[in-house]
């Protein structure tokens, strides 16, 4: 094991100890919001479902109407009419037309549709005055655009918004995907309590309970909370196997560092892990731990200060979820490069984050480092970012109006 890796050498260690879910379910289409397809999606049916008017106008056939004009208007006998919905009772027949309105369908006989712009009606007779640009115009064929059989979507893909409505119009109704990542989480220290506690000299609330809950949920995880648990060998023991029995990861928080109170490393292997990372050349971030369990846990131990959490969170975790949940093509983290607006400074040891917010609105992405300490414990600043740029190991500065390497802050799932 490299002691003391980068983040981008940690990351790929971490990713190898991930095997994606293989377990599926299913959920009614209207649940399958965000969630990951476990099969290919394949078209039971023709779409369009069958021949319909692209456009209000007549429904006739292409040779009647080949050589309209303005100074040639070709007459036809008008003959009943089809909306939307419903079915024609007649076919067209030559020198006839149809009424027809969009998303109609097209009578048999007729294989054109001509809009009514171009048509001039006279009682029970319609003038066409300009030829359709070809045999089918304006109307959408049955299967024109996938037929019966025709892969939809693949599996690993994200259900958004657009592969919700194509599922719909596949009349899929019930959605196989991929059963949500299981996270168990939980807090360590003695100082810690939740926030509604009267606070006494030396606590402090435990504020990443609620950060890391928000951050695994809005990735699509269920959050397993097992609370607070106190710097005591033996309470910790007993929560740490209980949480991976339980998860497909762990994340705690607090304890993974050198102090006499820092049981969590030495609890992993105890209990059967195997630690892949015991240090990352990050800063925040550097003690991290990860470790492998038989079962196929992995087991993430961050450090407990807030901001510290918040980035491994961001920085590792993220890629994580991203593989375990099945996601065909993970992206995570996702990099920007950005015009720096501040002078960022570092000193040098270890990769560096820095918080702020990538402004959009130029053509060149801009970063606003946050104003404030850029301490680990203090989160304060970084209410409001969206962003964290990063500063190379060995490298103390970058001048403002540079190009940084950013790293955009997760918000919504697969963004
Ligand atoms: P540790 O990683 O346990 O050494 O904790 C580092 C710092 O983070 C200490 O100042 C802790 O009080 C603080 N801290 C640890 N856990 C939390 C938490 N869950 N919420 C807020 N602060 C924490
Ligand atoms: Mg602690």
């Amino acid at each position: 094991m490299n002691p003391f890796p980068l983040p981008s050498v940690a990351q790929s260690l971490i990713l190898e100890l991930i095997c994606p879910i293989v377990v599926g379910e299913t959920v009614p289409l209207e649940q399958a919001l965000g969630r990951i397809l476990a099969q290919a999606v394949t078209a039971q049916q023709d779409f369009p479902y069958w021949d319909n008017g692209a456009m209000d106008g007549y429904a006739v056939r292409y040779e009647d109407v080949a050589t309209a004009s303005v100074n040639h208007p070709v007459k036809l006998n008008l003959r009943g009419e089809v909306a939307a919905g419903k079915v024609p009772d007649h076919p067209v027949l030559p020198g006839e037309a149809m009424r027809i309105f969009t998303g109609a369908m097209v009578p048999t006989g007729a294989d054109t549709v001509v809009m009514q712009e171009v048509c001039r009606r006279e009682g029970d007779s319609v003038w066409v005055e300009q030829s359709p640009k070809q045999r089918g115009e304006f109307v959408r064929c049955r299967g024109d655009y996938y037929q019966a059989d025709a892969p939809l979507l693949s599996a690993g893909m994200v259900v958004r918004e657009a592969e919700l409505a194509i599922l719909a119009t596949a009349q899929v109704t019930q959605v196989l995907v991929w059963r949500r990542p299981r996270v168990v989480l939980f807090s360590s220290g003695n100082e810690l309590i939740s926030p509604d506690r009267p606070l006494q000299p030396g606590q402090i609330v435990d504020s990443n309970q609620y950060a890391i809950r928000a951050f695994l949920q809005s990735q699509g995880a269920e959050v397993i909370s097992l609370g607070i648990v106190g710097d005591r060998r033996e309470d910790l023991r007993a929560v740490i196997r209980q949480a991976v029995d339980q998860g497909d990861l762990v994340i705690s928080t607090g304890g993974v560092s050198v102090g006499d109170y820092d049981f969590i490393p030495a609890l992993l292997t105890e209990l059967g892990g195997t630690l892949a990372i015991e240090k990352v050349a990050s800063k925040p971030g550097k003690p991290l731990k990860v470790a492998k369990f038989a079962n196929g846990c992995v087991y993430f131990g961050i450090p407990g200060n807030p901001v510290s959490a918040l980035v491994s969170c961001w920085r590792f975790v993220q890629p994580a979820l991203q593989k375990l949940s099945g996601l065909a093509a993970p992206h995570a983290p996702t990099w920007i490069t950005a015009q720096t607006q501040d002078f960022l400074k570092s000193d040098g040891k270890r990769e560096t984050y820095l918080w702020g917010r990538l402004d959009f609105t130029l053509g060149t992405p801009q970063f606003h480092l946050a104003k404030g300490s850029h301490s680990s414990a203090n989160l304060i600043n970084l209410g409001g970012t969206n962003s964290l740029a990063m500063i190379p190991q060995g490298q103390t500065a970058i001048a403002a109006q540079a190009l940084v390497k950013v790293l955009v802050q997760p918000r919504s799932p697969f963004l």
